[in-house]
């Protein structure tokens, strides 16, 4: 049976490497009827924060993940949260050293310094020595009487020269086992370290693979060895390629000229859906020039054949450009309430705003759906609307400098205080009829009115526009171009 895991550590928000993490596990299980799995790793405690496990689910919810087993909703092998097993590791760790395979270490942190300075200024690559190795009771008796509380450490086997990941991505890659120092595996106070904590609930929870970032490709072979050390099968692991920036380094979390989380995109305004579309492309093809997938489609496309060794580039403007796909075809319903806040914000709309103001939005929601790719621009899109003055562009004021312009202005200024109602047909009527009185059409006639109403050569469709501008504002901004 397939079963498969997200777990991350409650550090921080959804960075995009984990959310994507997250996605292909769940496309991997949900494609082979399997299970998915979240479990929160928390046994470096130093580096928890507070209210990072709820956001990371709330995150992971957003994005339309749901799973079978968690913190949340249990499972059959609960607890789902590394630091309500310490019991279950300890019986484990005990094993390991009753069995030798695992031994008590009491080097101080600067003689672990000391030692490391002294092969770096040989030449050589710094790693633990294995002085406690072999110590004897008395020995380390000695070093309790002292005060030292020991870590433990994994004895790495010395007749072993090499261990062999088979990874469903990369192929074989070998690791030789001279690079690899012993380990830690529980620190001084008794938590277990990562890596021993996620082989022993990997084994627990019948983990059947282990899809995660290639950053953590060099832990493969320490968690392998652990494998080794008990006997049991190791699960197939699955190394996912690095995500780089568009500078092609490694996106890191420090980095502030990209939006590293997944919650500043929700905060920003982009769809659960396109992002997740746009994850899932991030070192995995479906084989084909197509780039929009509902989930269901990603469910059933998805094999880590196809996910790639090369890194991935996170691109922001293929990001920007497929939520825009997205957001043509959502309805304006959720996209004005996408919208609404980022508006109060900027106060461009009161906090009780009416259900008239709410319609209006609607309709220019509806205009600009084409245009617009994450909710926040809405507001820099739409600011001619707001304003009761707007600033020309410089292809605007080139097109309102023509000779024939006055009379376009005075002509359709004149059909406009005709209308019946001040709407889009009735406008597009007015329009007409300024073609006819002044004898100018085509890009001569639309260009003029555009720029003087938008201040733009571009945007949405102008009737439309004319009429969520309202009577006054367009007569004003009218006048203003005449002169
Ligand atoms: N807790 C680890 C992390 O957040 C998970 C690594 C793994 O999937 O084994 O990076």
């Amino acid at each position: 049976e397939v079963r498969v895991r997200f777990a991350p550590s409650p550090t921080g928000h959804l960075h995009i490497g984990g959310a994507r993490q997250a996605l292909f596990n769940y496309l991997f299980a949900r494609h082979h009827n399997g299970k998915f799995i979240v479990r929160i790793e928390d046994t470096d405690q130093a580096r928890n924060i507070e209210d990072a496990t709820d956001k990371l689910m709330q995150s992971l919810k957003w994005l339309g993940l749901d799973w079978d087993e968690s913190i949340e909703n249990g499972g059959p092998y609960a607890p789902y949260r590394s630091s309500e097993r310490f019991g279950i590791y300890e019986k484990y760790l005990k094993q390991l050293i009753e069995e030798k395979k695992a031994y008590y270490c009491y080097m101080t942190t600067e003689e672990l310094e000391a030692e490391r300075e002294a092969q770096v200024a040989r030449g050589e690559m710094p790693m633990y020595s294995g002085r406690d190795r072999d110590l004897t009771r008395e020995q380390q008796q000695a070093y309790e009487e002292q005060g030292i509380q020991p870590v433990v450490r994994f004895r790495v086997p010395d007749d072993e020269d090499s261990v062999v990941i088979d990874d469903v991505i990369r192929g074989e890659v070998s690791f030789d086992t001279d690079g690899i120092g012993d380990f830690v595996i529980a620190r001084s106070d008794g938590v277990p370290t990562y890596n021993f904590a996620v082989v022993i609930d990997d084994y627990l929870m019948k983990i059947s693979h282990v899809i995660r970032g290639e950053e953590h490709l060099s832990n493969a072979p320490r968690q392998a060895l652990l494998y080794n050390a008990y006997g049991l099968e190791q699960p197939r692991f699955a190394h996912a390629p690095l995500i780089l920036n568009e500078d092609r380094q490694k996106m890191s979390k420090r980095d502030e000229t990209i939006m590293q989380f997944v919650e500043q995109y929700r905060d920003s305004g982009y769809l659960p859906e396109a992002l997740l579309n746009f994850l899932a492309l991030l070192g995995w093809s479906p084989g084909s020039e197509e780039e929009i997938f509902t989930m269901d489609e990603l469910i059933e496309k998805f094999s880590l054949d196809r996910v790639s060794k090369a890194p991935a580039v996170f691109d922001k403007d293929k990001l920007a450009w497929v939520n825009n796909r997205y957001m043509k075809d959502a309805d304006p319903e959720r996209l004005t309430d996408l919208v609404i806040p980022h508006l109060q914000k900027a106060d461009q709309l009161d906090e009780n705003y009416t259900n008239e103001d709410r319609e209006w939005l609607k309709k220019l929601v509806e205009i600009y759906q084409e245009q617009m790719h994450y909710a926040e621009e809405f507001v820099e899109l739409t600011s001619l609307f707001f304003q009761s003055t707007i600033s020309y562009e410089g292809d605007a004021r080139t097109v309102l400098s023509d000779d024939h312009v006055p009379e376009v202005m005075a002509s359709f200024s004149e059909q406009l205080n005709n209308v019946e109602t001040f709407e889009a047909p009735e406008i597009k009527k007015a329009i007409k009829a300024t073609q006819k009185e002044t004898g100018h059409k085509g890009k001569q006639l639309f260009m003029p009115i555009r720029a003087a109403v938008t201040g733009q050569t571009h945007g949405p469709e102008l009737p439309q526009a004319i009429a969520l501008l309202g009577k006054e504002t367009v007569q004003a901004r009218l006048e203003e171009a005449r002169h």
